[in-house]
């Protein structure tokens, strides 16, 4: 029986902080400057609060100094915007990051758009997606979790140019930009949603595939052409009676049957997960270097 060659998210992404924290220290003897990450949090989500703490955990990590604003879950708009101001106006501050999603009474795209497009380390603005969408620009920068699944493609040398590359999901933060950074790579991208008939089919024909969904072992070992590689974004509660919690965490592809046909695959978790906060740690890394006209 074939077993797929497993992508080790966990280890690639401390790889990459380490080589962020090498530059970062250099950073700091040759010129003294210090990066710093804003993160602002609004109300209690209990995932949201971990995702935070992550993140400013490997910014300690690599030597990037973080700052945090935690409101309340019924603040205004205006104090939000009041901290996003600020930050834009911060020389220490290279990167600001809004924790999504913000409490459903706020209008997320006022918030967003008022985070100056410099220090946008997320890529969520629609000045970023546009030039990631346009031949000859460059994005300031390429949304993290995608940028995070390309990385892992180019470390284990998955050759993606003229590959065939199937994207299941269109949300603005993963499925859509994921495309959009394939296509760049010269690979020929379909993208498969909700309302799109025979997926298994289409996904059966792709060299490349990457899950973005939100539907636990959704795609089954069947739709999986032999000898792919399956990239799996996807992190969602499966109950599991036998876990403490109730729950455990597994992908939108089916890994157990997936494995066995695929050539190499992410696991769940420990694959695109950790990647996803490298990347914005390389985002900050590069928003600090532009703001300093370093390199
Ligand atoms: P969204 O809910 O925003 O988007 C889901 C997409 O999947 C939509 O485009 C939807 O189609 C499509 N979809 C839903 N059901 C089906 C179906 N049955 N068949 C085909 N397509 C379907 O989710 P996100 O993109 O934000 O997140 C997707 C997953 O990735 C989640 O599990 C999330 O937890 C995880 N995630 C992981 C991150 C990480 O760091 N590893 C970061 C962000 C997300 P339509 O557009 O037609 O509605």
């Amino acid at each position: 029986e074939v077993s797929a060659k497993v992508i080790d998210g966990k280890a690639t992404a401390k790889e990459i902080r380490e080589e962020i924290a090498a530059e970062i220290s250099k950073m700091k003897e040759s010129s003294g400057v210090v990066p710093g990450l804003a993160v602002i949090l609004v109300g209690e989500r209990k995932d949201s609060a971990t995702y935070v703490r992550n993140k400013k955990k490997a910014c300690e990590s690599v030597g990037i100094k973080s700052y945090e604003v935690h409101l309340a879950e019924d603040c205004s708009e205006q104090e939000i915007l009041q901290h996003i101001s600020a930050f834009n106006d911060d020389p220490a501050v290279n990167g600001i990051l809004v924790q999504l999603p913000l409490p459903s009474n706020m209008n997320e795209q006022n918030i967003l758009n008022a985070v100056c497009i410099e220090k946008d380390v997320d890529g969520f603005s629609p000045l970023n997606i546009g030039r990631l969408a346009m031949r000859d620009r460059e994005p300031l920068f390429v949304p993290c979790t995608p940028k995070g699944c390309i990385e892992l493609l180019h470390r284990y040398g998955v050759p993606i140019k003229g590959k065939r590359a199937v994207v299941i999901g269109r949300s603005n933060i993963v499925g859509m930009p994921a495309a959009l950074l394939l296509q760049r790579e010269d690979a020929t991208v379909t993208v498969v949603h909700s309302r799109t008939k025979n997926p298994e089919a289409i996904t059966r024909e792709a060299d490349i595939v990457i899950t973005a969904v939100g539907q636990p072992n959704m795609v089954r070992g069947s739709w999986i052409k032999p000898g792919a590689v399956v990239i799996d974004v996807g992190i969602n509660p499966f109950e599991d009676t036998s876990c403490s919690r109730g729950y455990r965490l597994v992908g939108d592809v089916c890994y157990e049957e997936a494995s066995k046909i695929a050539s190499a695959i992410t696991p769940v978790p420990g694959g695109v997960g950790p990647m996803t906060i490298a990347m914005l740690l390389s985002n900050t890394l590069s928003a600090t270097k532009r703001a300093y006209n370093l390199e």
